[in-house]
């Protein structure tokens, strides 16, 4: 019998890879999913949201459970590490619940994701978090639920670590938290621990919140954050946690100059970013990218012949610049995902660019990015950048919820082509990106975009959207 397509990783690359193979396969091969964890087809995005109490319920944030998987005609097998490929003879070595073994494989994914880094911290102390994965969300969900309250989660799946959970079960609700990093993680989670009525100091070590979302955005954001009530320590860097009795007690910090004394915290959240899961190609000479992350080609193909990477652990082709970048995002490895599904079943299928399109919510603040926002990195990557920042009305200003709409766009000097923007606000201003995001892809001038034929009605737009405003600004300032 011919050796499966073997999967490693269970979430949203490894399964949908997998989904899409079984439907468009031409020969009767099987495909076995290989998950390290309990948990798969989890929804990470929905975790800050989980821990503020929004969303009730673990489960309500899976896709599928195991059942549903193995339905669909998936070898799955869970608690199952993949620990090293050996591209020569074509195997996987497994380490499962009853040894090790090796798994021969005709195509091969690997769609491994990505780890939180915890910044050199220790986080082994009671109360110090990273937020990656359905057991981390369950422990801080823990943590800010009164004791004898069982997680106000009436149905906490088997796949959860109890001992994590039941580590934070009996404590009180902090009275303060330290949020290390002002990326998307770190904003989402101030505004979740503040909704459970803890006291926030974010801290970001530089000049300002969500760099890759430029700075009109960033100062949205940050308005938002400091009028709910969330202490922003920018440009200040936490440098040690302290504890008391194997609890975190303190962070030693230098963001205010006048009272460098520590700061008391009961919980400190680490929010300083992910690095690609690349272990078990580490020693098999699959090539890496400047990034870290596994390089491929436009079919997600790696330098090893039939092996595929996708996901967070994998690179793609930066739509505008053209290069490779690591951009690990959700529908990025979903797309890829299912792309290498499709062409390992027969049918090549590309996997698609990336132009870093994300969007952040912070209390009534909205922020989105899409391209190129920094003239450093538009310079960086060969252009010669020109930008505007404008701010216009979300809707007609007679027509009730008109807010301010904050967009830059950025373009080349030379060409006009656009090449990135962010739009912040408080009505419908984050879904605004995707005009941007699909100029980007179309390659578009910032004159093309001015002429775009978008819709206006006055109770969504008013009849020059915010975009398109920014967009005849920037065309003029060319
Ligand atoms: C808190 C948070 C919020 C986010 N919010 C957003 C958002 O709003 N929008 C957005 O676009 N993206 C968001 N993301 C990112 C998004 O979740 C990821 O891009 C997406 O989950 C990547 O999917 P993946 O399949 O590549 O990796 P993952 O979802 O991480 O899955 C990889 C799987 O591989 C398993 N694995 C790893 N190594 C091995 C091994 N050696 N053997 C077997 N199994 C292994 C892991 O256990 C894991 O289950 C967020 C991420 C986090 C952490």
């Amino acid at each position: 019998m011919t050796d499966p397509f073997v999967v490693v990783g269970g979430d949203a690359a490894g399964l949908s890879a997998a989904s899409k193979f079984l439907r468009d396969r031409a020969d009767d091969r099987d495909v076995v999913v290989f998950e390290r964890g309990a948990w798969v087809s989890y929804a990470h995005c929905g975790t800050p949201y989980y821990v503020k109490g929004e969303v009730e319920s673990l489960l309500d944030m899976t896709t599928l459970s195991p059942d549903d998987v193995e339905g669909r005609g998936i070898d799955l097998r869970r608690d199952h590490e993949v620990i090293a490929l050996h591209p020569d003879r074509d195997v996987v070595r497994v380490a499962g619940p009853d040894g090790e073994f090796d798994q021969p494989f005709s195509d091969l994914l690997v769609a491994t994701g990505a780890r939180a880094v915890t910044g050199g911290f220790d986080l082994s102390p009671a109360g110090a978090f990273t937020l990656h994965g359905m057991d981390d969300a369950a422990a801080l969900r823990a943590l800010v639920t009164p004791p004898n309250d069982p997680l106000e989660d009436g149905d906490l799946p088997d796949a959860v670590d109890r001992t994590r959970v039941e580590r934070y079960a009996n404590h009180p609700v902090p009275d303060s938290v330290a949020v290390v990093g002002g990326g998307y993680v770190g904003v989402e989670m101030a505004e979740a621990f503040t909704a459970r009525g803890v006291d926030v100091h974010l801290f970001q070590r530089p000049d300002r919140l969500l760099v890759p979302f430029g700075e009109a955005a960033a100062d949205v954001v940050a308005d938002h954050l400091e009028a709910a009530g969330v202490h922003l320590h920018v440009g200040g860097e936490v440098t040690e946690l302290l504890t008391a009795d194997g609890r975190v007690s303190a962070v030693a910090h230098d963001g205010h100059p006048d009272d460098p004394s520590p700061l008391p915290v009961d919980a400190v959240l680490v929010g300083v970013g992910i690095a690609p899961a690349v272990a078990p190609v580490a020693d098999a000479e699959v090539d890496c990218g400047g990034s870290g992350a596994i390089a491929v080609d436009r079919y997600g193909r790696t330098s090893r012949d039939r092996v595929y990477a996708a996901g967070d652990c994998a690179e793609a082709r930066h739509v505008v610049t053209g290069e490779q970048a690591w951009v690990p995002l959700g529908l990025t490895a979903n797309r890829a995902g299912r792309a290498v599904g499709a062409t390992v079943a027969g049918t090549p299928t590309q996997t698609g660019g990336v132009a870093g399109t994300a969007a952040v919510k912070a209390f009534d603040a909205e922020a989105a990015r899409s391209g190129l926002v920094d003239d450093e990195a538009a310079r960086a990557a060969g252009f010669e950048p020109v930008s505007t920042t404008i701010t216009a009305g979300s809707r007609s200003g007679y027509y009730p919820g008109a807010a301010e709409t904050t967009v830059t766009l950025t373009a080349d000097q030379g060409t006009g082509r656009l090449l990135g923007g962010s739009i912040a606000g408080t009505d419908r201003a984050a879904v605004r990106i995707d005009t941007v995001a699909t100029a980007l892809e179309a390659g578009m001038t910032v004159d093309e975009l001015e002429r775009a034929d978008l819709a206006y009605a006055p109770p969504f737009s008013p009849v020059w959207d915010p975009v398109l405003v920014a967009a005849k600004v920037l065309a003029g300032e060319r």
